[in-house]
């Protein structure tokens, strides 16, 4: 196993959460409930403009969603297939399937127009999905209202996976608001952290409620433990949300941060032949978090594929990724039906993800972006002697 110097998104501290962890320690809620988790609750709900609850994972808070709706055996949920596993592991849980739908290219999120298709198909055939899951990939919102619009014409709820999100705005909304409901994360690799968490968000506070008790082992409220039907424990630790509340107050520092990676590497590496960065769309109002810088390196003009600068980023110690690999390739959901697919293909195919830590110096940044310009350039030049030599 390599030893990185420069990881992928570490995190970042804020430097209150020490204080805040004492605080909660004094408090003697050393548990998956107390005041920090109460005003982590509070303060997140205030940020996204809608009733949360706070959860030990994003895949839980998606998990908890697809419980909420009853999806069960025979049951489709359909989801983005350029997508983290956390966003449809959950389908699994609940015993249904998993249908998967292409990226729009302009966007790399969930295409509405594959998505209008498939909907009207599945109308035909009396087959609609439980529900759809989008997502909205490295921080870019997906197109939320157009895909609203359409589901709403056949009454199928829109589960947004905001998980890489947080941060990012949307026609001047939250990420995911507009959604039936959202699922957040704040995994240790993600924009902030409370170490391990997640949080599901709707306007709908009756959703909130009925997620909060089959998060908490679905206790009915009386004295005793009395229970009708099934939960989870999946509260998150109010010594998590304790992080999570000194990290939430620096979110949009650490938007600008990470937007100014993304910026700094574009102006380093964008001039080279066969080098794309990921697009940003405004819808009017949006932001994206840039939680990952990614770029697109195409082969027959880069003269190299993104493994050849992957591996020589890896032997320099720096941790860069390829793009998450489409789920509808992911031998687990081998036999699984997807509506297009070439799209994610090409963007797992030439797609590197560039360490983006909020915490990077200026320096390291551009010495990541130094050592893949010097790579890609001398690929280039090996290329284009071959050529002289062939012609
Ligand atoms: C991180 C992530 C998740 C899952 O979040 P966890 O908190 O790690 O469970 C789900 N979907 C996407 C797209 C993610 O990036």
């Amino acid at each position: 196993m390599t030893q990185f110097e420069v990881f992928l998104s570490p995190p970042h501290l804020a430097g209150n959460e020490g204080a805040l962890i004492e605080a909660a320690l004094t408090s003697n809620y050393v548990a998956p409930a107390g005041p920090m988790l109460d005003r982590f609750e509070r303060e997140f709900s205030d940020y996204v403009g809608m009733p949360c609850v706070a959860v030990s994972s994003g895949t839980a808070a998606l998990h908890l969603a697809l419980r909420h709706l009853e999806v069960g055996p025979g049951d489709e949920v359909w989801a983005a297939s350029l997508t983290f596993i956390g966003s449809v592991a959950p389908v699994i849980y609940q015993g249904a399937r998993p249908v998967f739908l292409d990226s729009d290219p302009a966007s790399w999120t969930l295409d509405p127009g594959l998505l209008e298709e498939a909907l009207r198909d599945a109308a035909r055939r009396g087959q609609l999905p439980k529900a759809v899951i989008p997502t909205d990939i490295y921080g870019q919102s997906c197109d939320l209202d157009a895909i609203r619009r359409l589901c709403d014409a056949y009454e199928v709820p829109v589960l947004c996976d905001s998980a890489e999100a947080v941060g990012s705005r949307y026609k001047g909304r939250a990420a995911g608001k507009g959604a039936w409901a959202a699922a957040y994360s704040f995994n240790g690799n993600k924009i902030i952290t409370t170490s391990g968490g997640g949080a599901l968000a709707s306007e709908d506070p009756a959703l909130i409620a009925a997620a909060r008790k089959l998060a908490t082992q679905a206790r009915e409220p009386v004295p005793h433990y009395e229970h009708r039907s099934v939960g989870y424990n999946y509260r998150l630790s109010n010594i998590s949300a304790a992080i999570g509340c000194a990290q939430l107050a620096v979110i949009e520092a650490r938007v600008a941060l990470r937007r100014a990676i993304f910026e700094r590497y574009r102006a380093a590496l964008g001039d080279l032949p066969g080098v794309t960065f990921m697009p940003e769309l405004d819808h009017g109002g949006s932001r994206a978090s840039r939680w990952l810088t990614v770029l697109l390196i195409d082969p027959e003009r880069a003269g190299c594929d993104r493994e050849t600068v992957r591996l020589a980023l890896e032997a320099a110690g720096i941790e860069a990724r390829p793009v998450w690999k489409p789920m509808h390739l992911q031998p687990v959901f081998a036999g699984a039906r997807c509506h297009g697919g070439a799209v994610a293909e090409r963007l797992f195919a030439n797609g590197l993800c560039l360490p983006s830590g909020s915490a990077m110096s200026d320096e390291t940044v551009e010495r990541v972006a130094a050592e893949a310009r010097y790579c890609l350039l001398r690929e280039e030049q090996a290329g284009q002697s071959v050529t002289r030599r062939a012609g």
